[in-house]
């Protein structure tokens, strides 16, 4: 090793909320942290190195791959190119080509259905026409996304009627498109997978998500009232994806739960909101796992005790959240943006010994946080 190379410093593609605790969790550890972001301010710049650039800027990634020894990803929105440019010259995990294939929806579905992890019914539209009949053969309602760059409930309505499909097509029809089946399912979850350089792989404990409007609201662990033949021949397949892809750090894979089973919806190469309990209820955070699997260290434990929920705060950060985060039993996490509709500012993670005793933390918290009368809290101001 040079002295350019000491300590080992990950590089991160992007500098949002989960690139900054990815590097909270790694100091820890006694790593470094640079992270490539075109915005001047972004979350990660407050606690990691940043490098400002854009990620089809040459210079910048030649620039980048210089002062890191491994790199990774916190959105799987990065240009595919950047990253298998930067694959040229130091190594990235995960793997390009599991970014690649969750960056389309439908090259994800089809890799679902490869690896035998039972989908919805799907199809991919190549015209007006195709679209239409795609929709009388799926049936009303259902769904329609753009194959790619959608997140967060953007780039994708739900169609009810034969005048919605018009104006969705209107919206949406100048991209490749996916019209879903409309999953009538009793609940979502989400399984967090991490697997070593060495091919250790491990779980943590299933997560039931509770989404408004396409973005999480609320999540729980462990996931209650599923049957464990359903969880375990799940991570059974998802242990041979990995396998696959010869991943290393953390996949997420989010699900509908129906009478008939498990259906996967999507996957997200990265850390994932849905695992942010793992920060205060896991034993090791899926931060700090993927962390250590990027870095090729061995991967820590991913039990829990008791039980665990997450509220985001979207929008907003009311005041009474924070005195709320001043109980022992929730812990507030806040990213250092500035408020906007719809944007993710931070989340409140909170333990229980029981799920009902859960259930009144979660209630308690929800109310706090949706209560439009709180006040805002006041971020730092951006940095100069
Ligand atoms: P996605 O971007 O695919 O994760 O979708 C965001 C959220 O929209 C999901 O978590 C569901 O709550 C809802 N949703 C997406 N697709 C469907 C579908 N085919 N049927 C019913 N709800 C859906």
């Amino acid at each position: 090793m040079t002295d350019r190379k000491q300590p080992f410093t990950i590089g991160i593609l992007g500098g949002g909320q989960l690139a900054r605790m990815l590097a909270l969790a790694g100091y820890t550890l006694g790593l470094r942290f640079l992270c490539l972001d075109p915005a001047r301010y972004s979350p990660a710049g407050d606690v990691a190195d940043l490098l400002v650039g854009d990620f089809s800027d040459e210079a910048a990634l030649s620039a980048f791959a210089a002062r890191v020894d491994v790199v990774t990803y916190e959105f799987e929105n990065v240009p595919i190119e950047c990253v298998e440019r930067l694959a040229q010259d130091v190594a990235v995990h995960p793997h390009p080509v599991a970014l690649r294939t969750s960056q389309d929806r439908l090259t994800e579905k089809q890799c679902f259905i490869r690896a035998g992890l039972p989908v919805h019914p799907f199809e991919a539209p190549h015209s007006r026409a195709d679209f239409l009949g795609a929709i009388g053969r799926l049936g009303l309602p259902c769904v329609v996304k753009t194959r790619r760059l959608g997140y967060d409930g953007k780039g994708q309505a739900v169609v009810r009627s034969v005048s919605d499909a018009e104006q969705v097509w209107q919206e949406l029809g100048n991209a490749p498109l996916l019209v879903e089946a409309f999953v009538p399912f009793k609940g979502e979850c989400s399984l967090i997978a991490a697997r070593s350089v060495a091919g250790d792989v491990r779980f943590y404990p299933w997560t039931a998500n509770v989404h408004v409007g396409g973005i999480l609201r609320s999540s729980r662990a462990p996931l209650a009232g599923v049957p464990q033949e359903w969880l375990r021949r799940a991570e059974a397949t998802a242990a041979s994806l990995l396998e696959e892809f010869k991943y290393v750090g953390v996949l997420a894979i989010e699900f509908f739960i129906t009478d008939q089973g498990l259906l996967a919806n999507e996957m997200a190469p990265r850390v994932h909101n849905s695992g942010h309990w793992t920060m205060d209820a896991g034993i090791t955070s899926q931060f700090e796992n993927h962390v250590r699997a990027v870095a090729g260290l061995a991967l820590g434990a991913t039990a829990m005790s008791g039980c665990a929920g997450m509220v985001n705060l979207i929008g907003h950060a009311p005041a009474a959240a924070v005195v709320l985060a001043a109980s022992d039993r929730h812990r507030l996490h806040l990213y250092g943006k500035e408020p906007k509709p719809g944007r993710k500012l931070g989340h409140i993670n909170m333990r229980a010994d029981t799920p009902a005793g859960l259930d009144s933390l979660l209630d308690a918290c929800e109310a706090a946080v949706l209560n439009p009368s709180s006040e805002g809290i006041k971020p730092a101001p951006p940095r100069a």
